[in-house]
């Protein structure tokens, strides 16, 4: 289905609007979608229902991919095999955050971290929230494991890994 411009005429938002989530409140979306995760973020999420991180590693840069993707954009190639990574890791860095995703204020923060697991390249991360620790305790270089959600409650979803927690 595609969506038709002029069922949505826009305007500008006034800032008056902003400040008290007009915009937020005035709308409501129903919307379907499909989305085909592919081959790379397809296994990915499968694993993630098994309890495994899975990468893909380049043999010509020698980098471990994660989330995994099945071309190198370095060395423009393919990559080449799938690796499993483990579910501890380092925080790279983080955000504490006390807004929602519409713009309502949290009262407890939520922190968001991206953490380089290990078994994966230096230079890549995965987004991810941190639990089980204070915002004031949070550090750049922390030591981290994955919380899982139960085996029957896991669905194939980044979620299925409720947050990292310090080790
Ligand atoms: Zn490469």
């Amino acid at each position: 289905m595609s969506v038709r411009i002029k069922d949505y005429p826009g305007r500008e938002v006034a800032i008056e609007e902003l400040k008290e989530r007009y915009v937020a409140k005035e709308y409501k979306a129903v919307l379907r979608y499909a989305w085909s995760s592919g081959v790379a973020i397809g296994s990915f999420l499968d694993g993630l229902k098994r309890g495994i991180i899975l990468g893909r590693r380049c043999n010509k840069c020698r980098r471990i991919l994660v989330p995994p993707r099945m071309y190198c954009e370095q060395c423009f190639r393919k990559t080449d095999s799938w690796v499993r990574v483990k579910d501890t890791g380092e925080v790279k860095t983080f955000s504490i955050s006390y807004v929602n995703v519409d713009a309502s204020r949290r009262r407890e923060p939520i922190i968001v971290a991206v953490v380089e697991l290990d078994g994966a390249s230096k230079d890549v991360g995965i987004l991810h929230i941190l639990g089980e620790v204070k915002p004031e305790k949070v550090r750049i270089g922390m030591h981290v494991k994955a919380v899982w959600k139960k085996e029957e409650e896991r669905k194939g979803a980044i979620t299925d890994i409720l947050y990292f927690k310090p080790r």
